[in-house]
């Protein structure tokens, strides 16, 4: 191919180059742009984990991607396992998001004012999630949760958060604090440049134990099925536990299902589980794969919120047209029926990956809640068990892992770059898709014995 000297897309069909890949510099592959992209962002990505720091090597920069299906720079397609960690539950470029997103962008991408959309989002979730009576639209989970804890602490005068070791709830300060081994501990900074004040007020537990709650704890905060440490289920009675727990002293209960929302059913955690939380984080499935984050609950406490209350939210882009657009296109074909289907792809999944590791003799265990899959590697957990915490999540073995999606890459298979994330099927993976991942897994895993 020539080499075009600046980005002319004309001059790259002509040429017969991808003017989307283009960069005016010679024919791209995946590690020329990666090395380029570290002159212009850190590290050369926008959120950490994809920079495969945890499994070794270079990432694929993606081109283009279609259901199933994502393709980077050199023309490789791979059977994609993370589905933008969740969020396009719908599969890549679904018509009816795409065609959503591009009617919204031609009536005007933001204006700083109330539309249609936002409200039909708003009520959406609300008519499928009975405990969101109000909804609010930010930007991204992490700003969902970051307003759940300033909202629980403005609500109940309280400063206290109370949250659990290996549950995630993005990148906001007070939630990013490491917890000790096996006991409730005050949180210590979780990374550099959260100063020690700012996680004073956060207690770190250990997940599926109710810990003691009392009255100086705004809101207890949790992943009600763990997804950020593998998939863990919640133990029997632990959601209803916090549930007791928060209303004996007036503490509230947030779910943080930024994972789970519309994932594991149009009510989500708390409807598979049964238990009512008085917030909900979301983001992620909401938006159909465009920015987007919300937060909702009961109307007494949502209501605190400005401008109604005195705490204090905004965002510029928040409701945006074009994410709510999308939110509501994708949210209008998840009916109980779709997830019923994804429910069995995924169970399709996990039979593939058991029955590859039962071929092959690797100890990869698969555990499933739902439509949500998740590994574990390794004989670390007595009579092959399945981790229940964070400190039982983080004896798998990473060095497997790492070979395990080495292999499956090669092989044609996108998984998530680090051993602790979940994998997500959705509409995209059909059983024509599912058969051809059969193949590649088998391919795969032998190839490492
Ligand atoms: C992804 C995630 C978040 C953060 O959402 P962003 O949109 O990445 O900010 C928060 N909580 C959970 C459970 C998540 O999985």
């Amino acid at each position: 191919m020539p080499n075009i000297p600046y980005c002319d897309p004309d001059a790259c069909v002509r040429a017969g180059c991808d003017p989307v890949v283009c960069t005016g510099r010679g024919v791209p592959s995946n590690t020329t742009l990666f090395e380029r992209s570290k002159s212009a962002i850190p590290g050369g990505v926008n959120s950490s984990i994809r920079a495969f720091k945890a499994v070794g090597g270079s990432p694929y920069i993606v081109a283009r991607a279609n259901g199933a299906w994502i393709e980077d720079v050199e023309g490789r397609s791979y059977v994609d396992l993370v589905q933008s960690y969740g969020a396009v539950i719908l599969g890549h470029a679904h018509p009816a998001v795409t065609e959503a997103s591009r009617k919204a962008a031609g009536d005007g991408t933001s204006y700083g004012a109330p539309t249609p959309r936002e409200m039909k989002l708003a009520e959406a979730i609300s008519d499928r999630v009975p405990s969101c009576e109000r909804v609010r639209f930010m930007n991204s989970g992490t700003e969902a949760t970051s307003t759940a804890v300033r909202l629980a602490r403005g609500a109940t005068g309280r400063s206290r958060v109370i949250i659990f070791n290996g549950n995630f709830h993005g990148a906001t300060d007070a939630l990013l604090a490491a917890g000790g081994s096996g006991v409730a501990t005050l949180g210590l900074p979780g990374t550099a440049g959260v100063p020690a004040e700012a996680v004073a007020n956060t207690i770190v537990a250990p997940y599926n134990q109710v810990p003691e709650v009392d009255d100086s704890v705004a809101a207890v905060i949790v992943e009600p099925v763990a997804a950020n440490m593998g998939v863990v289920a919640p133990a029997p009675g632990f959601l209803a536990g916090l549930r007791a727990a928060c209303d004996r002293v007036g503490a509230l209960l947030v779910f943080d299902e930024v994972i789970t929302g519309f994932r594991l059913g149009t009510s989500g955690a708390q409807g598979r589980f049964d238990v009512r939380p008085d917030l909900t984080c979301f983001g992620k499935v909401i938006g159909g794969g465009l920015p987007i984050g919300a937060l909702g609950g009961r109307r007494e406490v949502m209501e605190n919120l400005s401008p109604l209350g005195s705490v204090f939210h905004a965002g510029t882009l928040a409701g945006n047209p074009m994410a709510t657009a999308a939110g509501l296109a994708a949210l209008d074909r998840l009916d109980a029926d779709a997830y019923t289907e994804i429910e069995r792809r995924a169970s399709r999944l996990q039979s593939i990956l058991d029955a590859a590791a039962s071929n092959t003799g690797l100890p990869i265990r698969t555990s499933r809640i739902g439509t949500l899959v998740g590994v574990y590697l390794g004989d670390a957990l007595a009579g092959g068990a399945l981790p229940t915490n964070f400190d039982e999540a983080k004896t798998t073995d990473e060095r497997l892992y790492a070979k395990v999606f080495h292999a499956l890459l090669e092989s044609g298979v996108a998984m998530a770059p680090g051993a602790y994330e979940a994998l997500f099927v959705g509409l995209g993976h059909d059983d024509a898709v599912l058969d051809e991942l059969e193949r590649r897994v088998d391919r795969a895993l032998s190839s490492i014995v």
